[in-house]
C-alpha cells in the first residue's frame, strides 16, 4: 500500500509508493523523511560543499 509521508523539512505531503517501499526494503534503507524536492536540494547542497572543499585541478 502506498504511504503518505509528511516532509520533515518543508512539511509537504508526498507519496512513498509501494514500488519505492520495495526498493528501500531491498536496500535496507529506512523510510524517507523528506520529499523529493528537499532530498534533491540537500543532495545539490552536499555536492556543492564537496566541490568547494576540493581544490580544482
Ligand atoms: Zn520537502
Amino acid at each position: 500500500m502506498d504511504k503518505t509521508i509528511v516532509c520533515k523539512d518543508c512539511g509537504a505531503e508526498f507519496v512513498f509508493t509501494e514500488r519505492e517501499q520495495a526498493f528501500y526494503e531491498s536496500k535496507q534503507f529506512s523510510d524517507p523523511v523528506r520529499c523529493k524536492a528537499c532530498r534533491d536540494a540537500r543532495k545539490a547542497e552536499k555536492a556543492a560543499k564537496e566541490a568547494a572543499q576540493q581544490p580544482a585541478e
